[in-house]
């Protein structure tokens, strides 16, 4: 028999929606659960609560943020901008240590194979931020997808005397910033192109 039914069955359904997690890490899962003390199976369910009730996405930004405005908004220079696809390629960036300006979180890139446009993305919020600032950093993942959004921006942008550069070399066609070692990542950011 495979089908779980009650409160194990319904745990193994709610880690199923987890990216990556088929039916039988689903059941492992579970089964660690049960197998917790009641006080550590307390702790884990408070903290999916809590991640739900406290962190929000920054209004300047679009990172996650405890705050209305994020820390890295709150202190970093906003003459630059860097673009990423997602909160996770600012962590990514961010272990460079390397980057001092604040970044713009777009949550997706275009791409209308899976029927995602311009304004389904946050193009517009960019655009709003960018008057008086001196560089647009676009650091979108090298595939079909980034460089197509990347050369979108670049073009609404140039018009408003924008400067506009894109990570350089070195990160692999198809290759994502969130896998890329941090020495190729740094010298990508160091050596970026105006575009
Ligand atoms: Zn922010």
């Amino acid at each position: 028999m495979d089908t779980f039914i009650g409160p194990i069955g319904r745990l193994i359904n709610q880690f199923t929606k987890l990216p990556g997690v088929g039916k039988k890490t689903a059941q492992r899962y579970a089964y660690k659960i049960i197998n917790m003390s009641p006080e550590e199976a307390k702790q884990f369910a408070e903290c999916i609560l809590d991640c739900k009730n406290k962190v929000r996405y920054c209004s300047v930004c679009g990172n996650f943020s405890e705050e209305e405005t994020c820390e890295i908004c709150k202190k970093r220079d906003h003459n630059t901008i860097c673009v990423v696809k997602e909160p996770k390629d600012v962590i990514a960036l961010e272990k460079l240590r390397e980057y001092k300006g604040v970044y713009h979180v777009l949550h997706g890139v275009i791409s209308p194979m899976d029927g995602i446009g311009p304004n389904d993305i946050r193009i517009k919020e960019l655009l709003a931020r960018v008057g008086g600032v001196g560089e647009v950093i676009i650091a979108t993942n090298p595939d079909v997808e980034g460089d197509a959004t990347a050369m979108y921006i670049a073009k609404l942008l140039k018009p408003l005397g924008v400067k506009v550069s894109r990570l350089a070399h070195g990160i692999p066609i198809g290759g994502e910033i969130e896998y890329t070692d941090e020495v190729t990542l740094s010298r990508a950011f160091i050596e970026r192109k105006e575009i």
